[in-house]
């Protein structure tokens, strides 16, 4: 036995007897047993404790030799995963699915996740290679110890799985809505309600999440409540697209709170913030799923996969759409406070990074972001405080691109902002005027064009003037210089 190597049968289970209280769990009991003939018993039980993981156990001897395997048992090749040898665990273990209480030990849900037998090829102190023949899993691997402790070990898969597997995605830019009016006709269209928050794609692994921004940083750390994600999907590989979305007392997506989690990386205010301010992942897209990469799929089999799979907890859900009525939707949007909807053609293939038309957003207010290019002190009461940023966006000039002057606002601060900004802002100071062509007002402060406001107006004019603009946050999820003007394009 490579677990605890010269151990007659029936002593190699104490361990696993004196971690248990048999009154208590309805994991069974050690019985005395014979030597079976036929062919080795294996099972995979997906293990729901306080970390989600898979337990391999492996008929030997008389018992279940046991590893504990974080991230699930690998398909391919040309990965080694992490096994940490665990007791020895009774043969009756093996068909064992249920609850284990609170206070016992390994806590949580188990249940079988594949099961069937498997063949030795070598069995030796420290490795065993084998091959599985189970429901879900087949092929060779080999379990070898791999560290200075005996319980480190690691699983790797030996032959090239039979079916072909499209690699997992590991960055994929989102792909974008353009600004848009309704649609002449909504036929073959999917409409959804415009979530207003920060995309995010998940790259979900059994027993990882990994969230990244549009710019594909890895924010994870920041939205941890959307981790437990991965519980629910389980072993299933999936990379999923969607929107992260503070509600408002109301039910709806609030930027405004949002910023509350946006700008926070420190893990104790971020654990504050989970409470005051919680995040929703709101997906609306499946972009890869168990070996298969879906992105030239449909949207409306893209969006059927999605539902299939049910997403909706505490922190994630998968919310309706519907084919056709945008008029009433929008309608509806505007009606509950909500910026516009978005519709997607159900034939369109998802284009990573682009903005193809095939995905339209139509607005109720008039909502885009814009560099700031200076500030203005404020009056009365906001005297030594900030009263109003200059916006501006850039255009293709020639070889250049340049920052033209789009307004100032000067409303939507909150106390909060209104210290932050200015904080933020000093360090940007420069001498001369960023704006070319039409200036802004000279007096100002002027400052290098690196930050972003989200800015909701009543009106863009002509000469790409905002009017009764109001500041809605910072967005940190896109540089500067790529912040263009957006208008409605008719269709
Ligand atoms: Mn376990």
């Amino acid at each position: 036995m490579a677990a605890n190597p010269g151990k007659k049968d029936g002593e190699r289970l104490g361990e696993y007897e004196r971690k248990r209280d048999f009154e208590t769990t309805p994991e069974p009991a050690a019985k005395k047993r014979r030597k079976g003939k036929s062919a080795p018993r294996f099972v995979v039980q997906e293990h729901s404790a306080r970390r989600l993981h898979w337990d391999l156990r492996l008929e030997h001897e008389g018992a279940a030799a046991s590893w504990a395997v974080p991230n699930g048992i690998p398909d391919d090749p040309s990965e080694n995963r992490k096994a940490v040898h665990t007791e020895d665990h009774p043969l009756e273990y093996l068909d064992f699915e249920g609850e284990i209480p609170a206070g016992e030990y390994g806590a949580g849900t188990m249940r079988i996740w594949d099961r069937g037998t498997y063949e030795v090829e070598k069995w030796e102190e420290g490795k065993i290679v084998f091959a599985f023949s189970g429901e879900r899993l087949s092929g060779r691997y080999a379990l070898f110890r791999a560290g200075k402790s005996e319980k480190d070990w690691m699983i790797h898969r030996i032959d090239p799985p039979g079916e072909e597997r499209d690699p997992f995605p590991e960055s994929v830019v989102p792909m974008l809505a353009k600004l848009s009016k309704l649609p002449a006709g909504d036929d073959g269209w999917a409409v959804e309600v415009k979530w207003d928050g920060v995309r995010a794609i998940a790259y979900c692994r059994p027993g990882r999440l990994e969230l990244q921004s549009r710019n594909l940083n890895d924010v994870t750390a920041q939205y941890p409540e959307v981790r437990r994600l991965s519980r629910r999907l389980g072993a299933r590989e999936a990379v999923l697209d969607g929107e992260l979305v503070v509600f408002d007392e109301g039910g709806r997506p609030s930027f405004e709170r949002l910023q509350q989690r946006i700008h926070q990386t420190s893990e104790s205010v971020v654990r504050r913030r989970m409470k005051s301010h919680p995040v929703t992942y709101v997906i609306f897209d499946l972009l890869y799923l168990e070996g298969v990469n879906l992105m030239s799929e449909p949207y409306a089999r893209r969006r059927e996969l999605l539902e299939g799979l049910e997403l909706a907890g505490e922190s994630w859900q998968t919310p309706a759409n519907s084919t056709g009525h945008a008029k009433e939707l929008l309608a509806a949007s505007a009606e509950h406070g909500l910026e516009g909807i978005v519709l997607k053609r159900l034939d369109s293939r998802y284009a990573p990074g682009k903005r193809t038309g095939s995905w339209l957003k139509v607005k109720n207010l008039g909502r885009q972001e814009f560099a700031i290019g200076g500030w203005l002190p404020g009056e009365g009461r906001r005297r030594n405080r900030l009263g109003a940023i200059l916006l501006g966006y850039f255009e293709e000039e020639g070889e250049d691109r340049e920052l033209r002057y789009a307004g100032k606002v000067g409303t939507g601060f909150s106390d909060r902002d209104l210290d932050e900004l200015i904080e933020r802002l000093r360090p940007l100071a420069r001498k001369s005027n960023p704006f070319a062509g039409r200036r802004g007002p000279r007096q100002a402060n002027f400052v290098d064009p690196r930050l972003v406001a989200e800015i909701e107006f009543r009106e863009l004019t002509a000469e790409g003037m905002v009017r009764h603009g109001s500041f809605k946050g910072l967005r940190e999820d896109k540089p500067a210089e790529e912040v263009g003007l957006e208008r409605p394009e008719p269709t």
